[in-house]
């Protein structure tokens, strides 16, 4: 029999070191979350071969008494909680005390700093050696703050460092934990190097234009240009930030930055809520890009579930993804071609973008894209959807899509539009004249597409797209109206499920019941589907029921029937549109300009391609060189 015997401290830290440090980039992590603890406003970071030979942190925060040092670099030691109470209320990024301790227990580590109240000495330094990690401390020269220097990360840990990459790879995770750590804090100014090269230089933002020129350096410029900012409070949370426009979606979830009271997460809750927001805007398998930040009670989260605090549990999850589900459909819902032109116009007066349109390199990503819709739109002040303080651009007396009445017949004007379109064209020629965003229609090209003109240029609307959408929406609010009908099922359709699927078919009937599914449950672990809703009397009943249960026990709601139902009408839509090669008269095309300023989400078709796209005068002056 082996006997019991208690671990060095050394070989302690380096276990709960598995947990904490993965690869240099984790290191960098928990350091910069110390000086943003600290209360500094600048961190010069410094690293050598991708941080595993040298990654130096130098902060200019509060520092560390010479007497703490010690405890700094031991285990279960912080300054951050005391108690319980504490721990249900975390404003710091910190508070497990085991960040240092782990670091040095698998690398050469040396703290050094200066504390702002012991302005009698120069600095202290501490370093630790020998199986019991004892603190050997001595003075040093140093400003106030605090340096963390990281050497040789492995060195006594072979079987670590063989997992890790190459320099080139390491770096480039560092470079994102940074990335990171600069669109929470606006506030900071960041120096990262490497290999004694400045690869990023963040200044401290405060200003709109600062912050946004922040976002746009992490993000690339492509991102802010092609998002919308969104500013929204309720029921004890704000969500603010930018989302991608469904137009600029990317294949990878790569450009998704959440922040929960300024601390980065990855949560399934959360990414759920944002997806079906995009639901049926975006293209199948895209994903869409955004920075969003959530604020709320820190009592009303848990932060301490996970040892690299990457997740976190809400303790309403059902409020939280609501709040996030409704707040950023309603940003895409709002993104209407009225706004769009305002963020656009906003952009051009700055004349920031669009240099370069013609020049070449503007040329090979070509018009359409420059041109989008989804171009531009995400200047702050410009911003369509933005409800805070930065001014809503919003289409004149439309408060909510419900209020969007069908109109009768498809597009066959009436001769009020006759008359609307002979006004339009004379208004097009008086100086003060209101213009619609999407102006007056021109002419028809190919069949396929309309030319229109407003006061600031040219206007093209993919005029099937624009349909489909319109149809699609018109069939959706059609469909909201009224109660859902339901169909019983020649067959009642028993499924065996599990206990908890069964319960929650009992506790939730009324629930189910207005999503148009009559269930019931025979048998501890068996249900019987009597009704569906009639829209769906054709699909796989089996599943869908299955999908919805277990949404419902996940998230505590199901926008499955919606889903399928918005599917099956988007499948309706498509067919009941204008096809390609239908000639259109001139009030026709109007008519539908002035649906498309009217419908939410007009700037995707239900595929979450483009339907419309605009070029202004200035720009279309700079093709061809004009003002030179
Ligand atoms: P935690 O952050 O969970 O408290 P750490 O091991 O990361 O644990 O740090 C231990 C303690 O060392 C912190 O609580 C803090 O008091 C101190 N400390 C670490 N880094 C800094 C820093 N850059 N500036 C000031 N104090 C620091
Ligand atoms: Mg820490």
């Amino acid at each position: 029999m082996p006997r019991i015997n208690r671990l060095s401290q050394r070989l302690a830290n380096q276990i709960a070191a598995g947990e904490v440090v993965e690869r240099p980039a984790s290191v960098i992590k928990e350091v910069l979350e110390n000086s943003l603890d600290a209360g500094a406003t600048r961190l010069d970071i410094d690293v050598e071969q991708g941080g595993i030979k040298l990654m130096r942190v130098r902060d200019n925060g509060g520092g560390i008494y010479r007497d703490d040092l010690a405890l700094a670099l031991s285990r279960h030691a912080t300054s951050k909680i005391a108690d319980l109470d504490d721990l249900e209320n975390i404003a710091s990024l910190g508070f497990r005390g085991e960040a240092l301790a782990s670091i040095s227990s698998v690398s050469r580590l040396s703290l050094l700093s200066k504390s702002v109240d012991e302005d009698d000495s120069a600095g202290w330094k501490v370093e630790t050696e020998g199986q019991g990690m004892e603190a050997r401390v001595e003075p040093v020269a140093h400003p106030q703050g605090t340096t963390v220097e990281v050497r040789d990360l492995f060195f006594n840990t072979p079987a670590r460092k063989k997992f890790l990459k190459t320099e080139k790879t390491e770096f480039s995770r560092i470079e994102e934990v940074v990335k990171r750590m600069a669109l929470s804090r606006f506030d900071v100014q960041f120096t990262l190097q490497h290999n004694q090269r400045v690869i990023h230089q963040l200044r401290a933002a405060a200003s709109e234009v600062e912050i946004q020129r922040r976002v746009s350096l992490v993000c690339g410029p492509a991102f802010v240009e092609n998002s919308v900012y969104v500013d929204v409070e309720g029921a004890g949370l704000r969500l603010w930030g930018w989302v991608s426009l469904p137009t600029f979606s990317r294949s990878q979830a790569d450009l998704q930055y959440f922040y929960v009271n300024g601390r980065i997460i990855r949560d399934k809750l959360v990414t759920h809520a944002v997806k079906q927001a995009y639901r049926d805007v975006l293209f199948h398998g895209r994903h869409p890009a955004y920075v969003l930040y959530l604020e709320l009670a820190p009592s009303a989260v848990d932060v301490n579930v996970h040892p690299t605090k990457h997740e976190v549990r809400f303790r309403d999850s059902r409020l939280v993804h609501d709040f996030l589900f409704s707040s950023l459909h309603k940003a895409l819902a709002d993104v209407r071609p009225a706004a769009q032109m305002a963020g656009q116009q906003a952009v051009a007066e700055s004349s920031a973008y669009g240099a370069g349109f013609g020049t070449g390199n503007g040329a090979s990503s070509g018009f359409g894209e420059l041109a989008s819709p989804a171009g531009n739109a995400s200047n702050l002040q410009g911003s369509p959807v933005s409800q805070g303080s930065l001014g809503l651009a919003r289409q004149g007396g439309e408060s909510s899509g419900f209020n969007y009445m069908p109109r009768s017949g498809s597009l066959q004007p009436g001769r009020n539009e006759v008359q609307d379109h002979l006004a339009g064209l004379a208004a097009l020629n008086a100086d003060d004249a209101e213009i619609p965003p999407l102006g007056y229609a021109i002419a028809q090209l190919h069949g396929i597409y309309i030319l229109a003109q407003n006061k600031e240029g040219l206007i093209i609307v993919d005029m099937h797209a624009a349909h489909e959408r319109i149809t699609y929406e018109r069939m959706k609010i059609a469909c909201a109206n009224e109660e859902l009908k339901m169909q019983p099922l020649l067959v009642p359709l028993s499924i065996a499920v599990s206990q908890s699927e069964a319960d929650c078919t009992e506790e939730q009937s009324a629930m189910l019941l207005s999503l148009g599914l009559e269930i019931e449950r025979v048998a501890e672990e068996s249900i019987v589907v009597r009704q569906v809703p009639s829209l769906l009397k054709d699909s796989n009943v089996e599943q869908l029921v299955r999908d919805v249960l277990s949404d419902i026990l996940e998230y505590g709601s199901s926008d499955r029937i919606l889903a399928h139902q918005n599917e099956l009408l988007s499948t309706m839509a498509c067919h009941g549109s204008v096809r390609a090669n239908r000639h259109l008269t001139i009030p026709e095309m109007n008519a539908l300009l002035r649906d498309m300023e009217a419908t939410e989400r007009s700037g995707q078709c239900n595929h979450g391609r483009p339907t419309w796209v605009y070029q202004s005068l200035s720009e279309l002056d700079k093709l061809f060189l004009r003002g030179q």
